[in-house]
């Protein structure tokens, strides 16, 4: 986003802008110890917490120190679009997550409060192995839950979790998600070969959890995953697309919405959120601050707002990406505005929300 080189998936289906979105996460210990993850199998593992507890404002201030640290070396960069690096300094948004499990951290909902009060927007993603911090956790922008697997049998094969009753805790913990007031997200990886299976079991999961949108990824061969799986196990993205479609077929609730090619990955909302035919899954920033701060009660449906691009190639990948592809990649790319005299970006300037394509499904 800094080089003017796109933005990343959430930018695309929820409005974050990634320069301004911070990665971080409160636990580095996690209950699983997922096939796929980019982890090592030296990283923390442990069912509870068992360390000392940061202060939340700490944990606050350090962390978006720690992020401006990571992009100083942009300051001066002839590659990087100066606005955009400026406008990194003050940060949007958070992404609890990145590796571990977040929601273990005892001060959570402290912590969410501190973002809360600075306009800073939060999504957690949480493998689901903690079902009383999920119904017990304050209103966040966006909560996330992983299904990685169809099954128990498979579940136990690709997340390896320490609980011996991980089921039990995962069904809890969508039973719980599905309580949610606030806007949820479910995210399936797939992994070629292993849990690209059983598409119908798979709707079951998220119709228990009721999520309001669902992601599915691919699975990225990066980092100690490398040791655990091949690069065979990594879908192309037309793969993720014909996953997605079949999973379309069994969640009569939901739509395909739109998809990020450099990502891989596909994503679904659940029909409440076409309103006149146009698609509203993107996130309005200052209507959910104003609601979480007046302690009003609230819901998904009062936050959200038009999506600019939706719809769906079905086909592509940066790797083999045929020309008609690269094309539409490229369009993409260029609906981030920079105003040439002011330096200025803007993502999707001007741009109108294009009404939904009709989606084949069955193709
Ligand atoms: S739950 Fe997340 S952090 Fe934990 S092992 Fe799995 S992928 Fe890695």
């Amino acid at each position: 986003m800094i080089r003017g080189e796109g933005g990343c998936y959430k930018l695309k289906f929820y409005g974050i802008m990634s320069n301004q979105c911070m990665q971080m996460t409160t636990s580095i210990s996690c209950a699983n110890r997922c096939t796929f993850c980019w982890r090592g199998y030296k990283a923390p593992v442990s069912k509870d917490w068992k360390w000392g507890v940061d202060d939340p404002i700490t944990i606050f201030e350090e962390s978006l120190k720690a992020h401006h640290q990571l992009l100083v070396g942009f300051n001066g960069s002839a590659t990087a679009n100066k606005t955009a690096y400026q406008k990194s300094k003050e940060v949007r948004h958070v992404a609890l997550s990145l590796t571990g499990e977040p929601i273990i951290y005892p001060r959570m909902n402290e912590l969410l409060i501190k973002f809360n009060q600075n306009h800073i927007s939060t999504f957690i993603v949480t493998n689901a192995q903690y079902p009383d911090q999920i119904r017990d956790l304050n209103p966040i922008t966006q909560l996330y839950a992983s299904i990685d697997a169809p099954t128990k049998e498979l579940m136990k094969e690709v997340d390896r979790p320490l609980f011996p009753d991980f089921w039990e805790r995962f069904n809890q913990s969508l039973d719980y998600l599905a309580q949610k007031k606030q806007r949820t997200c479910v995210r399936l990886t797939i992994i070629k070969s292993i849990n690209d299976i059983l598409p119908e079991k798979y709707a079951q999961l998220i119709e228990k959890g009721n999520s309001d949108f669902i992601e599915v990824k691919a699975y990225m061969h990066v980092g100690p995953s490398r040791e655990r799986l091949s690069q065979d196990n990594m879908p192309l993205h037309e793969e993720v697309v014909i996953f997605s479609k079949q999973l379309a077929q069994h969640l009569p609730g939901y739509e395909i919405v739109s998809e990020h090619i450099p990502s891989r990955v596909v994503m679904f909302a659940k029909t409440k959120f076409k309103r006149e035919g146009i698609w509203h899954t993107w996130i309005d920033f200052e209507k959910y601050h104003e609601l979480v701060n007046s302690e009003k009660e609230f819901t998904a449906d009062n936050y959200c707002r038009r999506t600019p691009a939706v719809g769906l190639s079905g086909t592509g990948t940066l790797e083999r990406m045929p020309d008609e592809v690269r094309e539409r990649y490229l369009k993409e790319r260029e609906l981030i505005f920079v105003d040439e005299k002011t330096e200025e970006m803007d993502f999707y300037k001007g741009q109108e929300t294009s009404p939904s394509p009709s989606l084949n499904i069955s193709k």
